[in-house]
């Protein structure tokens, strides 16, 4: 058992409600979703932040970049943010990467 939360939900060793997967990352909701379908997307390598990561992440954004208006579409919000919280200083609380996609919906008071 690892002691990072991330790597126990790759692991399968905590549950979770996948909506992606490919071989470098896995998406999920969000155990406290800020909006209805906030999805984290992790990558399946551990690091605390995306710059440890030897591509920098590249696998992480491109997944994040095509989920994001999918995520959107599928709780017909017409908007979305995305955040990444990169060090403790930035309101990071996991320390295992991941990038955040919140739908916003007309009248929530949306944006950082
Ligand atoms: P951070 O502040 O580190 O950017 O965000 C961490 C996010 O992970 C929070 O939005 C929190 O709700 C979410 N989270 C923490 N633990 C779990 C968990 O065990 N399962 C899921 N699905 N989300 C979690
Ligand atoms: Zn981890």
């Amino acid at each position: 058992m690892t002691d990072c939360v991330f790597c126990s939900i790759l692991d399968d060793e905590i549950p979770s409600y996948g909506v992606y997967e490919d071989d470098e990352t896995y998406a999920f909701l969000d155990a406290n979703p800020l909006a209805r379908g906030h999805t984290l997307v992790i990558p399946k390598t551990h690091a605390e932040t995306l710059g440890d990561l030897d591509d920098g992440g590249k696998a992480v954004f491109e997944t994040t970049r095509r989920l994001a208006p999918r995520t959107a579409d599928a709780v017909d919000a017409p908007a979305y943010n995305l955040g990444l919280n990169n060090g403790e200083e930035a309101g990071q609380e996991v320390p295992h990467a991941h990038m955040h996609i919140v739908p916003r919906f007309d009248g929530d008071g949306g944006g950082p």
